[in-house]
């Protein structure tokens, strides 16, 4: 039988290409997004794939969010946990909301959204939790406190749960993407990205969100069943970890 997959922010960027990736492998897929309707229908429509709007930082909407998924398709054994967000301000500048936004959408989101299919995955002895965290994350990045402390959190924490459930059948491993041409680059503007940020990456581009798709693939099959707890840089080569 098919397996189910479910990709938070799963409608735009990274997210959807995962999505994308996987109902062609096969995989019945359900993807969340937080408020773009407009974006999600157009992918609903486009893609048959089934969305649902929730915020990943509020626990009690986790809850109610992943059993109507798994009410319509079935337990989940996939989850990807891409959803994020930044809010970029050197520290002396941030506020005590850019920083509660990045901690609660990315960290506690993490948490909302394990807590929710790990017991099911343990129950029935297989999982794959796969998470998007970030290169800025593992080298920190100037004007992102907030998005470093969360993205490397993300590491943290999935190093932890893998020690938890390898015994159960169930694999955690993040994803490092370098900078990958999505909406999120576009408060980039375009003299930085050239000047500043194109030099920096040795292969000399910006990764397509389809690239980080083939690695959540990987990540999610059979073939990658011996890897657990690790962190998977796709990023040019702009960070060697
Ligand atoms: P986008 O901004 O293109 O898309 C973000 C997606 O997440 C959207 O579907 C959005 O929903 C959803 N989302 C945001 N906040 C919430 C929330 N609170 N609850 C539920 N869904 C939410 O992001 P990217 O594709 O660029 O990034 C995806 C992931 O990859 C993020 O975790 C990001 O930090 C990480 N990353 C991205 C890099 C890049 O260069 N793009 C580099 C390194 C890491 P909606 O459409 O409704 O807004």
């Amino acid at each position: 039988m098919a397996r189910v997959a479910l990709v938070t922010g799963g409608t735009r960027g990274i997210g959807a290409a995962t999505a994308r990736a996987l109902k062609a492998s096969g995989y019945v897929v359900a993807a969340t997004y937080a408020g773009n309707a407009e974006a999600a229908h157009a992918f609903q429509a486009e893609t048959g794939i089934t969305v649902q709007r929730w915020d990943i930082s509020d626990f009690d909407a986790c809850t109610l969010g992943v059993k109507a998924v798994e009410a319509a398709l079935g337990p989940i054994d996939v989850m990807v946990n891409n959803a994020g967000i930044a809010r970029d301000a050197a520290l002396h500048k941030m506020t005590r909301e850019h920083w509660d936004a990045v901690i609660r959408t990315n960290l506690d989101g993490l948490f909302n959204m394990c807590r929710q299919v790990i017991e099911g995955m343990r129950e029935r002895k297989f999982g794959r939790i796969i998470t998007i965290s970030s290169i800025n994350g593992q080298k920190g990045q100037f004007g992102q406190t907030n998005y470093s402390a969360a993205k490397a959190g993300e590491l943290g924490f999935t190093k932890a749960l893998a020690l938890e459930t390898a015994r159960f059948g169930i694999t955690v491993n993040a994803i490092c993407p370098g900078y990958i041409h999505t909406d999120m680059l576009d408060a980039v503007p375009a003299d930085v990205m050239e000047k500043s940020i194109l030099p920096q990456i040795p292969l000399g581009r910006l990764g397509r969100p389809e690239e980080i798709a083939r690695a959540v693939l990987f990540l999610a099959s059979e073939d990658a069943g011996f890897i657990t707890g690790s962190t998977l840089s796709v990023n040019g080569g702009q960070y060697l970890s």
